[in-house]
Parts: structure tokens; C-alpha cells; sequence
């Protein structure tokens, strides 16, 4: 038995876990309802009539978050970077004419995946921190033929809003192009109106705006997309991803891998706990919220990475001030205050994720302060107390929030 392999020895996890979680303030996973985590907590079969029935909700409940009428609502047991590669995959292959709008991170991932399935892929980059504009995409389209368009609602790398995404669908439909718009971020933080503006492929994952968990991802596709889905030539790139396999599942019911049944579960109760709370309610909470935050950051002597115009309301981008070190500060505000707060890819800034569960006035509050005294520690000049009090007072003129002596 020497040379066989031991056991290793590992505490249980309770001993490892802090006893308070950290307070997610990233850019994803978000905080999850109670309800949520008890979900994620069940096995049920993955076939069966008590599956098929919580299937065919999430597709409904989807359909309310995406504002859309298709069928075509799948599931995909992976992260939002495996839904966006069924979208991709399915309606991207060698010949077809990509146009790729590029402001970061995610939305160049989009441009790399439909790199990798061999589409001819022309992107058109903006600079740091601009959305892109409906004028350079109008002038781009007329360059030449495309069959698909790739956008991102929210750049979560640097915090900008595509403002022009309504008008950018409508150039693209009006091209002939179809859109896949990339909503990981925004979902149910922000208006986006599948139908209405004409998205063909409208992509969301668990762990942000819907505050599940990570690991469950959707993708709905228009009923143009489809055709273009089912006529897609060659042999198909992808088993798992395979928008026609998965529809096997998502569609007919049937066998097509085991679904994650955990991660739908918990997708069913985010999705439930949204619809109970509308649509209009919700994107009003986040637009106050952020608001509010935004103020208290501004108000304490920091800058905003993005101008107002287009700047992102669920993940907010800061400057770190000059010559300090954000990473120390991130690292003080995690061991001290336990919030958990997000660095950049590349950029001197943090980012502060104002999606589902992030905003709650307690939250802002816990997270501010913990900023500003991380900072402040660092060396930077801030003015915790007056950003507390501007938090405050903006929380109480959008929500009617009175704090009584
Ligand atoms: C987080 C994010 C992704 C990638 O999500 P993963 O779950 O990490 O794959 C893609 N696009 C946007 C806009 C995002 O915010």
C-alpha cells in the first residue's frame, strides 16, 4: 500500500469559509436571495413531468426578462461566455461577414469566438471608455455586406453603455444583418426590448443582473436567427452548444446532456422573485441606486471613469487617484469590511457592481464607507463623511427613505 496514494486531509468547508461571506460588490457573482440559494440547494430529476414543468417557466419567465414572444429560449449549462458561444456558433461559420462593436473585454470576446468558428470578422473598436455610435456603424455597414452584427449592452471591463443600441439594432435589421446583443450585465437592470428593437439573439448569464448563481446561462434567439440556426451548413462546431441539440431539451423535453437541475432551480426562483417584482420596479430600483452611489463617490473626491452620457449604471467604474495602489485599497476594504469590490483588466480603475441584490440601500452604504476609509488609508484625500450624507440624502429623495433620529 507505500506507494499507493493517500487520502489527503481537508477540513469541511464551514472551516474553511469565513463565518460572514464577504458582500460581493464586484462585477459578478452577485448576492443571492435567500430563496435563490435554498433552490440551488435540490435534485430533482432532469427528465420528467415536475422538470418539464420548471422548464417550461423559465422559458416563460425568460421571456418576460428578455421581452420577447420566441420559443426559442435555451438554457446552457455553462458560464455567459458559453451562452454567447452557442449564439455565436450557431449563426457565425466560415464565409459569413461578422461585424464585431468593440468597447472592452466581453465585447471583444464576441469578436474572438466568431474569429474561432471562421467567420471574416471586421471590428469596429472605440475608444477607451466611448460607446459605439450608430453614425460609425451606419457608415461601416455601408462598406460592405454583413451577416451578423455583435454588440454589447454594458461593457462590464470599463463601465460604458452602448446609449445607441436601439438605433444600432435598427441600422443592422435594416442591413439585413442580424444582431446578437450580449445583455450579461444589464438584464433586468435596464430596459432592453428583445422584440421591439429587433434583437436576434439576446444573451444573459446567472450570477449578475438575475442574482443567481453562476454556471446557468440563457440565450433566446428570434425566429430569424432560428432559420439561419437550422440552415447553418457544415458540420457543427459544437456538440454540447449546439443550439439545434439543445433545443432537444429546452423545446421537446428530451435527453439532450443531464441539465444542471441546481442551477435551473435557482434560475426559476431569481426569475420568480423578478417577475413578483416587475420589470419597471426593478429598473427603477437600479437606476437610483446607482445614482445614489454615484453620488456619494463623486462627493467623496473620486472620479468616475465615464462620462454620464453613457456611462453604465450596473457596473460602475472609478480612477484609482494618482499613485495609489487600488489593489491595497481592494485588499483593506475585503480583511477590514468585508466587501469585495473589483479591479479592471488593464485599466487604473475599480469597479463597483450595481446589479440585483448590490442594490440595497445597506449595501451602498457598507460598501461607500469602506471605500472611502480604504483610500483614505492609501493616502488619498476623501471626504467619507460628506459622501455618507450625500448617499443618504439621495437615497431618501428616490425612495422616500427617512432615517429617524
Ligand atoms: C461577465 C460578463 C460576461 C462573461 O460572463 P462569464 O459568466 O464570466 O462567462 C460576458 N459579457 C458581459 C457583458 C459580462 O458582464
Amino acid at each position: 500500500m507505500n506507494n499507493h496514494i493517500q487520502p489527503p486531509k481537508r477540513d469541511p468547508l464551514p472551516s474553511v469559509l469565513p463565518t460572514e461571506p464577504l458582500l460581493l460588490m464586484g462585477a459578478g457573482p452577485v448576492p443571492i436571495p435567500h430563496e435563490v440559494a435554498r433552490a440551488n440547494g435540490m435534485v430533482i430529476n432532469h427528465l420528467g413531468a415536475m422538470m418539464n414543468h420548471i422548464v417550461e417557466a423559465v422559458k416563460e419567465m425568460s421571456r418576460y426578462a428578455f421581452q420577447t414572444r420566441t420559443e426559442k429560449v435555451l438554457g446552457v449549462a455553462g458560464p455567459s461566455s458559453a451562452a454567447m458561444e452557442m449564439a455565436i456558433a450557431n449563426l457565425c461559420w466560415p464565409g459569413r461577414r461578422v461585424l464585431s462593436l468593440v468597447n472592452g473585454t466581453f465585447s471583444g470576446r464576441l469578436a474572438e469566438m466568431a474569429t474561432g468558428v471562421g467567420a471574416d470578422v471586421v471590428r469596429l473598436q472605440t475608444e477607451v471608455g466611448l460607446p459605439a455610435r450608430a453614425e460609425q456603424v451606419a457608415q461601416q455597414l455601408s462598406s460592405g455586406r454583413f451577416d451578423v452584427l455583435t454588440v454589447v449592452q454594458g461593457e462590464t471591463s470599463c463601465g460604458v453603455y452602448n446609449v445607441d443600441l436601439p438605433a444600432i439594432v435598427r441600422l443592422a435589421k435594416e442591413h439585413g444583418a442580424l444582431v446578437v446583443a450580449d445583455a450579461v450585465c444589464t438584464l433586468t437592470t435596464m430596459p432592453l426590448m428583445m422584440d421591439q428593437w429587433g434583437i436576434d439573439a439576446a444573451i444573459t448569464g446567472g450570477q449578475k443582473g438575475l442574482s443567481s448563481i453562476p454556471g446557468v446561462s440563457l440565450v433566446a434567439f428570434s425566429q430569424e436567427a432560428w432559420q439561419a440556426v437550422e440552415r447553418r451548413p457544415g458540420a457543427r462546431p459544437h456538440w454540447c452548444l449546439d443550439a439545434l441539440r439543445a433545443q432537444r431539451f429546452w423545446g421537446d423535453h428530451e435527453y439532450h446532456y443531464t441539465a444542471p437541475v441546481p442551477g435551473i432551480l435557482a434560475l426559476y426562483e431569481a426569475l420568480r422573485l423578478i417577475c413578483e417584482e416587475t420589470l419597471e420596479k426593478r429598473f427603477e430600483r437600479h437606476l437610483h441606486s446607482s445614482r445614489a452611489l454615484q453620488a456619494g463617490i463623486e462627493a467623496m473626491g473620486l472620479r468616475l471613469f465615464v462620462a454620464s452620457p453613457h456611462r453604465l449604471n450596473s457596473v460602475v467604474a472609478i480612477e484609482s487617484p494618482k499613485g495609489i495602489d487600488s489593489d491595497r485599497v481592494r485588499a483593506h476594504m475585503a480583511r477590514i469590511y468585508g466587501v469585495e469590490i473589483a479591479g479592471a483588466f488593464g485599466l487604473d480603475i475599480v469597479r463597483v457592481g450595481q446589479m440585483g441584490e448590490q442594490c440595497r440601500p445597506h449595501n451602498l452604504f457598507k460598501t461607500l464607507y469602506a471605500m472611502g476609509r480604504s483610500f483614505q488609508r492609501e493616502g488619498a484625500k476623501m471626504d467619507v463623511a460628506t459622501a455618507m450624507t450625500t448617499l443618504e440624502e439621495q437615497l431618501a429623495a428616490a425612495l422616500g427613505l427617512y432615517c429617524e433620529a
